[in-house]
C-alpha cells in the first residue's frame, strides 16, 4: 500500500490498543483485508501507557473512529467503559472488539467464534458431542473452554497449574450450560499430563511452547494420546509445537492457532464494517497472510 496516496481525508480509522503492541500480526492482517476488499480504511496500533486506558478510550470515542482491538493487559479492563458487551465476552470475562457507533461503544470477543470456525474447518467436522481436555485457563482457554460448550461438546475437562482459575471456569461453564465441565488434574510424579487417550481433542491453551521457549510442552514425553483424537494447539509461532509434534508421532489429528487467530480477526473486521467476506475473498486473504506470516515470524 501506498500510504502517501491511499490516506486522505475520507479514510476510516480502526486502532489497536494495548500495551506492549509492537509483536501483534493484527495491522497486517487487517490492512490486508482492506486492500482485498478495496475499503479506505486504515488499522493503526497504539500502545496505551498503564493508567491511561479510560483517557485513551474517551479520546478514541471522541475522535470518531470506527471501533478498535483490545488486546494485553486491557481485555478485561476494558469492559468497565463499554455500554453494550456480547453475551461471549461477557461469559468469557473480556472484550478483543470494540465497535463505536453513534456515541456507545459495543463490545465482543471474537475469539470463540475464531476457534469454532478454524475447528470446524479444519477438522471437518465439529466439536458436538466430542470428550474436550482444555490445558489452560487464561483468556485463550476461557474462549476455547466456553465455545466448546456453546458447541455442544459432551464433556469438557480444565487442566491449569492454577487450580483457582481452572474452577473458575469450570464454573462459568456448568452454570450456563449445564453439568458439562469438570476439572482434570496432573498426575503427581511430573505435573505434566500423560493419560490422554481417554479424550478426543486434547487442547493446548497455555503460552507453554510458544517462541523463543519452543521446547515447552504441558504435556509429558510419556504421554499417550487416542490415535483418532485431534490436537489443538492456540499457539501458531512457530506452526508445529512441541505438543503437536507429541501429538502428532501418535498419529492424531493437529491443528495450531493460524486459523483462530485469523477468523477472529475476519470477524473483528466484519463486525465493523458490517460486511460479510464472501467465502472466496476469504480464502484468499487465508492463504496470502497464511505465506507472509510466516515469512516474516
Ligand atoms: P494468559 O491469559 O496469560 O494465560 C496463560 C495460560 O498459560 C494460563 O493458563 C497459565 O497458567 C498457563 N501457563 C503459562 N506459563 C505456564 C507454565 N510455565 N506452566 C504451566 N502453565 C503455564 O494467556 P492467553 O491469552 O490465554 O494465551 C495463551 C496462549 O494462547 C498464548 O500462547 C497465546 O499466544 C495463544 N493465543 C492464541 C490465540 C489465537 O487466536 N490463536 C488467541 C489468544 C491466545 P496459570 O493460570 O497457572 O498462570
Amino acid at each position: 500500500m501506498d500510504i502517501a496516496k491511499s490516506v486522505t481525508g475520507k479514510t476510516k480509522v480502526i486502532a489497536l490498543i494495548g500495551n506492549p503492541i509492537e509483536h501483534s500480526i493484527s495491522p497486517q492482517l487487517h490492512n490486508t483485508i482492506s486492500k482485498y476488499l478495496g475499503k479506505d480504511l486504515i488499522y493503526v496500533p497504539l500502545r496505551v501507557e498503564h493508567d491511561e486506558l479510560e483517557i485513551a478510550v474517551r479520546g478514541l470515542k471522541a475522535i470518531n473512529i470506527e471501533g478498535f482491538n483490545v488486546t494485553i493487559p486491557y481485555k478485561q479492563d476494558i469492559i468497565k467503559y463499554i455500554d453494550e458487551v456480547s453475551w461471549e465476552a461477557r461469559l468469557i470475562g473480556a472484550v478483543n472488539t470494540v465497535k463505536i457507533s453513534g456515541g456507545k461503544l459495543y463490545g465482543y470477543n471474537t475469539d470463540m467464534y475464531g476457534f469454532i470456525r478454524s475447528f470446524n474447518e479444519e477438522t471437518g467436522t465439529g466439536i458436538r458431542g466430542r470428550r474436550v481436555l482444555v490445558i489452560g485457563a487464561g483468556g485463550a482457554a476461557r474462549s476455547i473452554a466456553i465455545g466448546a460448550a456453546a458447541h455442544g461438546a459432551d464433556k469438557i475437562y480444565i487442566a491449569n497449574r492454577t487450580k483457582d482459575k481452572a474452577v473458575d471456569l469450570v464454573n462459568i461453564i456448568n452454570s450456563h450450560f449445564g453439568e458439562l465441565a469438570c476439572i482434570y488434574e496432573a498426575e503427581e510424579a511430573d505435573k505434566a499430563y500423560s493419560c490422554l487417550d481417554e479424550f478426543d481433542v486434547v487442547i493446548n491453551a497455555t503460552s507453554l511452547g510458544m517462541y523463543p521457549e519452543i521446547q515447552a510442552s504441558p504435556v509429558s514425553e510419556k504421554a499417550v494420546f487416542d490415535p483418532n483424537s485431534i490436537a489443538y494447539d492456540a499457539i501458531y509461532n512457530p506452526p508445529k509445537t512441541r505438543f503437536l509434534t507429541q501429538a502428532e508421532r501418535h498419529g492424531c489429528i493437529i491443528i495450531n492457532g493460524l486459523g483462530m487467530v485469523l477468523h477472529q480477526g475476519i470477524k473483528a473486521y466484519e463486525i465493523w464494517t458490517g460486511l460479510v467476506l464472501p467465502e472466496s475473498v476469504r480464502k484468499e486473504i487465508f492463504e496470502s497472510f497464511k505465506n507472509y506470516i510466516y515469512t516474516c515470524l
